[in-house]
C-alpha cells in the first residue's frame, strides 16, 4: 500500500512558501512535500495534480521543525517542581523535538522513559541529571548523589534517547573540602560524558576566586561541552570596557558551546544587546522552559527566537540555531534539515511587523519591531497545530456540519472533512 501511496503522489503538498532550510543551504520559493511521515521532495513549482492534499502557504516561511534542546518535561518526577507537559506550548511554537535538560536523574529515568518519552508526539530527548534525584532541591547539594558511573550506564542503556549529561544548581558553600569539592557537579557530569561518550550541558554559578567562569569554559568542560544560559547577569561575558571578554572566543576556538537557556533567571538584554551587536550569537536558542518560567518572561521558544532577531541575528540565522545547531549539539544531526527522507517535521512561521514588546530576566525589556509566528507545524507529517486553518476552507463554503442522527444516537462526520 505504501508503494502505491508514493507512486500516487505526495500525502500533502505545502505549495507557494519561503524554504529556510540552513542545514541544506537552501533560502528560496520552494514547494515541500510530504508522504508516510517524511519529506519526499523540496523543490519549485512542484506538481499539485498528483497530491492527495494541497496546503496554500504563500506568504509564509517553511522550515525544518523548531529543536528546543533545553526543557524540563519529565512530568513523571513528581517530586521536582519543574516539568510542564512536553505538549503545552511546543506545538505551538512549531518545536517538535525537544529536550529535558536533566529533570532526572539515573533514579527517576526509566519512569520518565516509560510515562512521558515513550507516550508522547512530540519528539523527547534527555539530559540525564548527575544527581541521581534529578532536580529536587537538597540532595543536588550532595556529592554522594552524584555518580558518574550510573549516569553514564542511563546514557548507554537508552542511547537514542539520552542526549547527554546535565550538572546543575550546585551552589557550594562553606567550607569546601572533599566532602564538598567546590568543582564537584562539573568535574562528575564530564566524568559521566567520558564513560558514555556524550556531552555535558553546565547551569554554573561562578565562585571567585575557587570557580571562576573562564575556568569552567577554559579547563573543565570539552570540546562539544555546553554552557547553557549564556546571558544570564552572573557571566562576565562582557569586560569593564563592555567589549565580549578575550575567554568568550578562546572557549568557542576549544569548541565549548553556549547556548541561550533564558529560564526565568539567565537572559539579560544588558548582556545579550551588547555580545549580540559584537557578533558574538549563542550556538543555539532554548527557553529552558519549566513552571517558573512559562507565563514568562520565557513563555516559549518562539519569544525566545524573536528576541534573538530583534537584537539583529538574521532571520535565517534565528532558524539555524533553532533546528540545524541543536540537532548538531544533541548528536542527532539527522534532524533539524528538510533533507528528503527526513520525518517530515515541519514549521510554517508568519513573520510579522509592528510593535512587540519583549522582557527579559533583569526586570527590562526591548521593543521589536518583527515577530515570527507559528502558523502550522507538522511532526512527522502529521498537522499538529493549524493556527490560521491553512487548508481549511472558508465556512460558506466547508461542507454540512456534523449531524445528529437521533434514531442512530450518534453522530456522522461529513465525508470530506479537512483536518
Ligand atoms: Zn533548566
Amino acid at each position: 500500500m505504501s508503494v502505491e501511496r508514493a507512486d500516487a503522489g505526495p500525502e500533502l503538498l505545502l505549495k507557494g512558501g519561503h524554504v529556510v532550510d540552513p542545514g541544506n543551504g537552501l533560502n528560496a520559493p520552494l514547494d515541500v512535500a510530504v508522504a508516510g511521515g517524511k519529506v519526499v521532495r523540496v523543490g519549485p513549482n512542484l506538481p499539485t495534480a498528483d497530491a492527495a492534499k494541497v496546503i496554500d502557504v504563500t506568504g509564509y516561511y517553511v522550515t525544518p521543525g523548531v529543536i528546543d534542546m533545553h526543557a524540563h518535561v519529565a512530568t513523571s518526577h513528581r517530586r521536582s517542581h519543574l516539568p510542564v507537559p512536553p505538549e503545552l506550548h511546543t506545538f505551538t511554537c512549531c518545536v517538535t523535538t525537544v529536550a529535558d535538560a536533566g529533570t532526572v536523574g539515573w533514579k527517576d529515568f526509566l519512569a520518565f522513559k516509560e510515562e512521558v518519552i515513550d507516550r508522547s508526539k512530540i519528539r523527547i530527548f534527555a539530559y540525564v541529571n548527575i544527581v541521581g534525584q534529578g532536580m529536587v532541591g537538597a540532595p543536588e547539594q550532595d556529592v554522594g548523589e552524584m555518580s558518574p558511573r550510573l549516569a553514564a550506564a542511563i546514557a548507554l542503556e537508552y542511547p537514542d534517547v539520552v542526549v547527554g549529561i546535565k550538572a546543575a544548581h550546585y551552589w557550594t558553600r562553606e567550607p569546601f573540602d572533599d566532602a564538598h569539592p567546590i568543582w564537584a557537579s562539573v568535574d562528575r557530569a564530564v566524568e559521566a560524558g567520558e564513560l558514555c561518550h556524550k556531552p555535558v550541558m553546565v547551569d554554573f554559578w561562578p565562585r571567585p576566586p575557587e570557580r571562576p567562569y573562564p575556568d569552567l569554559i577554559l579547563k573543565h568542560l570539552r570540546p562539544g561541552d555546553i554552557h547553557t544560559h549564556v546571558f544570564a547577569q552572573q557571566f562576565p561575558v562582557l569586560d569593564e570596557r563592555g567589549k565580549v571578554s578575550e575567554f568568550m572566543y578562546g572557549a568557542r576556538e576549544r569548541g565549548v558551546i553556549f547556548d541561550l537557556g533564558h529560564g526565568a533567571g539567565s537572559f539579560w538584554f544588558r548582556n545579550a544587546v551588547p555580545a549580540i551587536q559584537q557578533g558574538f550569537v549563542p550556538d543555539s536558542i532554548s527557553t529552558d522552559l519549566h513552571t517558573g518560567s512559562i507565563n514568562g518572561p520565557v513563555f516559549d521558544m518562539l519569544t525566545c527566537m524573536n528576541k534573538m532577531l530583534n537584537m539583529g541575528v538574521p532571520l535565517e540565522d534565528v532558524i539555524a540555531r533553532s533546528t540545524v545547531a541543536p540537532a548538531r549539539e544533541i548528536g542527532h544531526p539527522d534532524l533539524g534539515t528538510l533533507s528528503v527522507g527526513s520525518d517530515a517535521d515541519v514549521a510554517v512561521l508568519k513573520l510579522e511587523t509592528g510593535s512587540f514588546p519583549y522582557v527579559d530576566c533583569g526586570r527590562a525589556k526591548l521593543i521589536g519591531h518583527r515577530q515570527l509566528r507559528c502558523a502550522l507545524t507538522l511532526r512527522a507529517g502529521q498537522i499538529v497545530y493549524n493556527r490560521d486553518g491553512l487548508g481549511l476552507p472558508e465556512w460558506q463554503d466547508a461542507p454540512d456540519p456534523y449531524w445528529w442522527d437521533p434514531g442512530q444516537k450518534r453522530s456522522t462526520r461529513p465525508q470530506s472533512r479537512v483536518e
